[in-house]
């Protein structure tokens, strides 16, 4: 059996050199960080996007797959707390593109970047024999004392999200089976999953706000990204399972095209959302502040206690689903 995508970093993990002062966290967070001067670190993060893989033309228009491989890095930076500044794209290209498409796919990637104040300043471009692969880098910068890492979750935190879960699966449900725009509510889910919106804003606040411990954004799911969480702090999760955002329509499109509402919320990725871990005795303080910038609610689902794992809590039933989430090598 090949390893599962956990197994591949685990593995680069343990290959990986170490040892220089300036770089007070390598691989295993959202972002790399690394010490530059006046009280400030630099933020690096890259990812990289596989044409039926991560996206399928046939329904993808170029402009919002641009805004899309923007999003997903942007996303990383708010995630620990950070602002993007810079950013490299490397595009393999297949022969026979259309210029139009290339045009159209810029459009939106460097329209995304300029409304969270970021600047395209490199990368390279080479011949795919395959699809098309895109792959972003973004640096950002925080005050060193405000980033928010995976690794700083505590037992008796409440576990929060950003938003209603699942909406970018249910989404991409919904094109995959070619239902377009059938119904005027799945729309949101379908620019979820197309158009998904990093909270770059958010992001900033909760690091301002001294009251958050553990941070991360959710690409994988819930229940793999809470895993990932655990393992770094070195704790576990109970998600109560009657708390999770889950939104009417996606409840709706679920319905419909008979899926679980649950197991979207659960273990759909990029949805993009922050999760993060707060003392219970900051929730309150942390609610007011959220509303008061933003007009926003975050949403506590569980809490972290001492031990190893996630365990979902469902009425009477505990269902251990540590990592049942996107795995894009099982
Ligand atoms: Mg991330």
């Amino acid at each position: 059996m090949s390893l599962s995508e956990k197994g591949i970093i685990d593995r680069i993990r343990r290959h990986s050199q170490s040892g220089s002062a300036e770089l007070l966290l390598g691989i295993g967070d959202d972002c790399a960080v690394i010490k530059r001067g006046r009280g400030l670190v630099e933020l690096v993060t890259t990812d990289t996007l596989v044409e039926k893989v991560h996206f399928d033309l046939a329904w993808h228009p170029p402009e919002l797959l641009g805004r899309k491989a923007a999003a997903v890095n942007l996303s990383d930076v708010a995630a620990m707390g950070g602002r993007s500044r810079y950013c490299l794209l490397s595009l393999a290209l297949p022969l026979g593109f259309a210029e139009s498409w290339l045009d159209q796919f810029m459009a939106g990637f460097l329209a995304a970047l300029t409304e969270h104040g970021a600047l395209l300043i490199g990368g390279d471009t080479v011949k795919s024999v395959g699809g098309y692969v895109i792959s972003v880098t973004v640096m950002g910068e925080a005050p060193e004392a405000e980033i928010l890492l995976r690794s700083a979750a505590r037992p008796g935190d409440l576990i929060m999200v950003s938003g209603p879960l699942g909406n970018a699966a249910a989404g991409l449900e919904i094109c995959r089976r070619g239902l377009g725009c059938e119904k005027d509510s799945w729309r949101q889910l379908i620019a979820a999953h197309l158009d998904p919106t990093p909270e770059t804003v958010l992001g900033r606040i909760l690091a301002e706000s001294g009251l958050v411990n553990g941070m991360m954004d959710l690409s994988d799911g819930l229940a793999t990204d809470l895993a990932h969480l655990c393992c770094e702090s070195g704790v576990a999760a109970e998600i109560d399972g009657g708390l999770l955002p889950i939104a009417d329509n996606l409840r709706d499109a679920a319905e419909a095209l008979g899926c679980e509402p649950m197991s979207w919320a659960l273990s759909g990725g990029e949805d993009y959302r922050l999760l993060l871990t707060v003392p219970a005795v900051n929730s309150e303080k942390l609610q007011e502040i959220v509303r008061r910038e933003l007009g926003r609610e975050i949403v506590p689902v569980g809490r972290i206690v001492n031990g190893k794992g996630v365990v979902l809590i469902d009425g009477a039933k505990r269902l251990d689903i540590s990592y049942h989430g996107y795995d894009h090598f099982i």
